[in-house]
């Protein structure tokens, strides 16, 4: 028996929204499967939920609930049925009928006015298409639904072509759940719809998009329902291994490795692992891991995050970078949010409050793991350390949000030890009585560094000094301000002021000395003015005869060159060449300078200092050639 069809308009927002869906403004139209399932999924779950709670449904096995896929290649239909809670008539008109959703006409509004397709896809994407995202694929769409827990077997047919209109029906002699035919529109490799009807197409989606959707999605073949042989169980499509849902407890190491490897493509186990549930406001699930190697191409532009984003349970993107930042983008995983439609766009994720909320949590998570590792175990950490280490310095950089923290992950080369890096937290527990600085000096390897002439009063009178050679280094020891509230201070810069005298008392020399040489410093200032801005005594140096420094705020050299090389343009910085009073040669120039200022010689040999420091410290020489005569000139007079 079936009752008279009544025929009735959809609302006026569903009219438009079923317009702009039809006119595909979904470049991607695979996504219908994704909905439907995710539907059918929700219908199960709400099934299983009201047989605990709600008597009148009585008891559910479980076990029987699925998803199952239908394709009958003649009649060109694709069916997603379910045995979910179903839908009443009324449901039925008042869930697919209407958008209840609030705000709808204003968005409508906003579409409407979009400028492109782009904007419209990504303002329909905080709102979500669900269903009627089946009319990017069919031209008809045929809904068979019944109530859980209705006396009768009595349900509803619903059908429409997605244009002003759709028609109910009461039907007999259905079977509790929904299911959705879809009378599918050629596929049009050209519109970029394919051929739903191929069942390795249907399983690809399925695959990519509900693997982890924890009902089992079956395929039924048309030769099994033909010999009526459908046997459950064969033809499940997705894994249903939505580890991050499951209690941490329950999981073993095992598991996790093996579902990181799926998700990675990597062959390594992972370093660590971190699960984690959040429940109130907005809930969600991550299960994020570090890899034990670097990839490859850590340091290319296009790296990707590698976290992916679901929402219940359903895949909806890729290298989310709304949830990890850049310096973090060696993280791989899952979240799993409740709350998000279906169709956010990445732009709108960007913007979301919540989900900045959970990208920050997820941080202080990470960095956390990190930290434990530290602690516990040092050469895990350390290992660590190598592979990322110079991706996590770059969020010394971007998320001044958690610079201590990142500060406490600083592993450096430091002159204590030749051997072993060091935590700045370590080298704060062996700064001297009195000491305030951190000290730390960049360069291109430790040996320059080392024997860099900037280290010899350091060296002189004990002062570790952090050895710190990546090209980030220069960036972020810059711009931290401190750590612990020891400030970071390089020395190649500034003044050096170690209280502490080396040898003797240099004090009272240092007095002498500015006497002594107060007609030669100015001299050499202007003899040496398209090289630097001062010429001053040093305080820094033991042995060598002349150092350069930089004002605490200038870029350093290495960093200049960096930038250079990335194409910038940069005026060039003077810095100051510091002398060593005591040093022979310091001394002679200015014996030689006192006996006859306008000696044409004390100039070149002038040169020949300042280029000298230059190479001291690792750098080049604007003009090597003139620079090697100069010297080599010098040197046959000697002789
Ligand atoms: P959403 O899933 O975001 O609510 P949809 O357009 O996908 O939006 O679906 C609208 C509503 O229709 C659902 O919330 C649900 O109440 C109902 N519905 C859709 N598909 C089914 C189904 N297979 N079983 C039961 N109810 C369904
Ligand atoms: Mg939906």
């Amino acid at each position: 028996m079936s009752s008279s069809v009544e025929t009735l308009e959809f609302q006026a927002e569903t009219r438009q929204l079923l317009r702009l869906v039809i006119h595909s403004i979904y470049s991607n139209k695979d996504i219908f499967l994704r909905e439907l399932i995710s539907n059918a999924s929700d219908a199960l779950d709400k099934l299983r939920l009201e047989s605990l709670t709600d008597s009148g449904i009585g008891q559910v096995d479980t076990t029987d609930l699925q998803i199952s896929l239908e394709v009958d290649k003649d009649a060109r239909t694709l069916t997603v049925r379910d045995n979910g809670i179903g839908m009443s008539r009324d449901d039925l008109v008042e869930l697919i009928g209407t958008i209840a959703k609030s705000g709808t006409a204003g968005l409508m509004e906003k579409i409407k006015q979009s400028k492109d397709a782009a904007t419209a896809e990504s303002l329909i994407g905080q709102f979500g298409v669900g269903f009627y995202s089946a009319f990017m694929v069919a031209d008809k769409v045929t809904l068979h639904t019944r109530r859980a827990g209705t006396d009768t077997d009595t349900g509803t047919r619903w059908e429409s072509d997605g244009e002003g209109a759709y028609t109910v029906q009461a039907v007999d002699g259905l079977p509790v759940g929904t299911s959705v035919t879809l009378h599918l529109k050629p596929a049009d490799s050209e519109d970029d719809l394919a051929d739903y009807l191929s069942e390795s197409k249907i399983r690809q989606i399925v695959k990519q998009y509900s693997d982890f959707i924890r009902w089992p999605i079956r395929m039924v073949t048309e030769r099994a329902e033909a010999d009526g042989s459908a046997s459950p169980g064969a033809d499940t499509l997705n894994s249903m291994k939505a580890l991050w849902a499951r209690p941490r407890a329950e999981v073993t190491q095992d598991e996790y490795n093996e579902f990181y490897k799926q998700i990675s493509h990597d062959w390594l186990d992972p370093a660590e692992t971190v699960h984690m549930r959040a429940e109130g406001t907005f809930e969600y699930e991550a299960l994020l891991f570090i890899p034990s190697q670097a990839p490859f191409d850590l340091f290319s532009r296009e790296t990707k995050r590698g976290v992916q984003l679901y929402v219940k349970r359903v895949f909806i993107m890729d290298d989310c970078e709304a949830l990890m930042p850049n310096y973090l983008r060696f993280v791989k995983g899952v979240v799993d949010a409740h709350d998000l439609s279906l169709n956010i766009s990445r732009e709108i994720l960007q913007q979301d409050r919540q989900i900045r909320g959970v990208r920050r949590r997820l941080v202080k998570k990470v960095l956390g793991a990190i930290k434990k590792m530290q602690t516990d175990d040092g050469e895990r950490y350390t290992k660590l350390w190598t592979q990322f280490g110079r991706v996590l310095k770059e969020g010394l950089l971007e998320d001044t949000d958690n610079t201590e923290a990142l500060l406490e992950l600083v592993s450096a080369a430091s002159t204590h030890d030749p051997d072993k890096t060091t935590t700045l937290r370590e080298y704060v527990e062996r700064m001297k009585d009195g000491q305030e600085a951190i000290y730390y000096l960049t360069g291109e390897n430790r040996a320059t560094v080392e024997n860099s002439p900037h280290m010899e009063a350091f060296a002189a009178k004990g002062y570790e000094v952090l050895i710190l050679t990546d090209p980030v280094d220069e960036v972020w020891a810059d711009q931290v301000p401190a750590f612990d509230g020891h400030p970071l201070r390089s020395i190649a810069k500034g003044q050096v002021d170690l209280d502490e005298p080396a040898e003797g008392d240099r004090s009272a020399d240092q007095a002498k000395y500015e006497q002594d040489y107060a007609a030669l410093l100015p001299w050499l200032t202007t003899a040496l003015s398209e090289h630097v801005k001062q010429v001053r005594l040093s305080s820094r140096l033991t042995t060598s005869a002349a150092c350069l420094v930089g004002d605490a705020h200038d870029m350093t050299p290495n960093l200049e060159k960096m930038y250079r090389a990335m194409g910038q343009e940069l005026p060039g910085v003077k810095r100051t060449l510091e002398l060593n009073p005591a040093h022979p040669l310091i001394s002679a120039l200015r014996t030689a300078h006192e006996a006859n200022t306008d000696d044409p010689a004390l100039a070149e040999i002038a040169e020949v200092i300042y280029g000298s420091a230059l190479l001291a410290e690792g750098g080049e020489l604007p003009d090597p050639a003139r620079f090697t005569r100069l010297l080599t000139d010098r040197l046959a007079h000697t002789l």
